[in-house]
């Protein structure tokens, strides 16, 4: 999969039902649902995986976690419960090489993952 994907759905020039946005992330919903409410939020600035985050990147990854609670919230799943997530590398089944936290609500979620 392209490395770039996301960059061209921030720059719009693939489409994307895009649920949330501020000036440094993004949020849409993914196009292979797992779940009834499936969204993925993601940085604006370019990071690969979980292995490429600085310091520097702290706030940026409070921004993230903060959109996926309030577009929980916003959905209603804010106590009921939902997930969130993010793959590092292809173990893990990350596929996209641009960091991404999943929002997966609206059913049950089993502990374990796969
Ligand atoms: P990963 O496997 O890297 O953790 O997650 C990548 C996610 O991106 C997958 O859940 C996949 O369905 C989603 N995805 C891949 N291509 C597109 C796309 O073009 N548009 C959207 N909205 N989601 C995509």
């Amino acid at each position: 999969m392209s490395e770039d994907l996301f960059l061209k759905i921030i720059a719009r020039e693939i489409p994307a039902d895009i649920v949330y946005e501020t000036d440094s992330v993004l949020a849409f919903k993914d196009i292979n649902p797992q779940a009834p409410l499936h969204v993925l939020i993601i940085p604006k600035t370019h990071i690969r995986t979980i292995n490429d985050i600085q310091l520097e990147h702290a706030g940026l990854l409070g921004e993230m976690f903060r959109a996926a609670a309030s577009i929980a919230r916003d959905n209603g799943y804010a106590d009921d419960g939902y997930r969130v997530v993010m793959n590092c590398n292809e173990a893990a089944g990350q596929t996209v090489f641009h960091i991404h936290l999943h929002l997966l609500a609206g059913r049950d979620l089993s502990w374990p993952p796969g």
